[in-house]
């Protein structure tokens, strides 16, 4: 299983990619822990990385490439890994697309941990009052100054990861504002609904990431937390991509005539357009609250 969890500082991610490897037995892959190893090792990439980190700024993409690069090409990443904190922005993306074509490797979910903005102080300062009382050393970036540029560059440049990887129909989103335990539960019903689908084989002429949809709707549909989710996130767990066609697009191209059939294309690409726009300003409306 080869998953990514996306998601803003304090959205989550390394506690349930803590959680995920404990039950799934999968590596966690943190760039920024990787980062911050470098920093205190001293090594030539954590003197450069540094004072970028205390800033709150994002690393140069060849240098995190080179450490992902190098870190998946390890044994213990065969059987599966998360990927945390990476990739992060669009060039990052797709040199990862690369480095897993290379090895006949594929992505099985991109699991996005969607919260509102103003819980992650919240979140970021109980993470350092217990980092505090466990007596570890506080990291240098987890103040409110380097948490705004956390923010901004989440924003700017990782953020569109989203419509990236919903274009690519790879995207299940979670409601990241549920409790830990819910989250989990969410994304497990994901994850059992990917495992589904690859364990099944793709019918002829059928797209397998097609087939996909059914079963991870029904996992998205299923608990209380889902339906929590879904009354957050409106569309959780949930490819966000690939939309169906539309209503009477079948039905158009069924009649057959190359008229029917580029009217029934049109049709489709005017709805999916309307759907990706309703769901950009929900987006937006809900990062507003
Ligand atoms: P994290 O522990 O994921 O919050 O990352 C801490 C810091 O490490 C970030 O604020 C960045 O400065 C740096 N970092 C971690 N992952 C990446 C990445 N994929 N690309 C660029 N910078 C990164």
């Amino acid at each position: 299983m080869k998953l990514i969890l996306l998601g803003p500082p304090g959205s989550g991610k390394g506690t349930q990619a803590e959680r995920l490897v404990a039950r799934h037995g999968l590596v966690q892959l943190s760039t920024g822990d990787m980062l911050r190893a470098a920093v205190a090792a001293g090594t030539p990439v954590g003197l450069r990385a540094k004072d970028i980190m205390a800033r709150g700024e994002l690393v140069p993409d060849e240098v995190v490439i080179a450490i992902i690069a190098d870190r998946i090409a390890q044994k213990d990443c065969a059987k599966g890994f998360i990927l945390d904190g990476f990739p992060r922005t669009v060039p990052q993306a797709a040199a990862l697309d690369r480095l897993l074509g290379d090895k006949g490797m594929k992505l099985d979910a991109v699991i996005e941990l969607r919260v509102n903005e103003g819980i992650l102080l919240q979140r970021v300062e109980t993470r350092i009052a217990q980092m505090r009382a466990r007596g570890e050393p506080v990291r240098a970036d987890d103040n409110a100054e380097s948490l705004a540029k956390r923010l901004d560059a989440y924003r700017s440049q990782t953020a569109p990861l989203v419509d990236y990887y919903a274009e690519k129909g790879s995207l299940m989103t979670v409601d990241g504002m549920m409790s830990i335990d819910e989250v989990s539960a969410a994304i497990a019903r994901i994850l059992s609904a990917a495992a589904r689908t690859s364990a099944t084989p793709a019918r002829k002429g059928k797209k397998s990431s097609s087939a996909s949809r059914p079963s991870a709707k029904k996992a998205a549909k299923g608990g209380k937390a889902a339906k929590k989710s879904r009354k957050a996130a409106k569309k959780p767990a949930k490819p966000a991509g690939k939309k169906p066609a539309a209503k009477g697009t079948k039905k158009a191209a069924k009649k057959g005539g190359a008229k029917a059939k580029s009217k029934a294309k049109s049709a489709a690409k005017s709805k999916s357009k309307t759907v990706r726009q309703k769901a950009t300003r929900k987006g937006a409306k809900r990062a507003r609250r």
